[in-house]
């Protein structure tokens, strides 16, 4: 699974600064998360949603390298 320790390699230059959803606009209180698709930072409800299109996403592309550009 992901591992959320390894912040450092994404662009997470404002993930603890940042006020707001990306995504919703909604304010991102304790549970904000990065999305693993394209940086984002996410609150818990896009990151819920996420969840789902990555799963789904992982089920269309079936090569282990997704997801892993570094
Ligand atoms: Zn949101």
């Amino acid at each position: 699974m992901f591992q959320r320790d390894r912040t450092n390699e994404m662009p997470c230059n404002t993930f603890f600064i940042q006020q707001y959803c990306d995504r919703c606009g909604g304010e991102l209180g304790e549970q904000r998360t990065i999305s693993f698709l394209t940086g984002e930072t996410l609150c818990e409800v896009c990151s819920l949603n996420e969840d789902e299109m990555s799963e789904r996403a992982r089920e269309e592309v079936t090569d282990p390298t997704v997801g892993r550009k570094t």
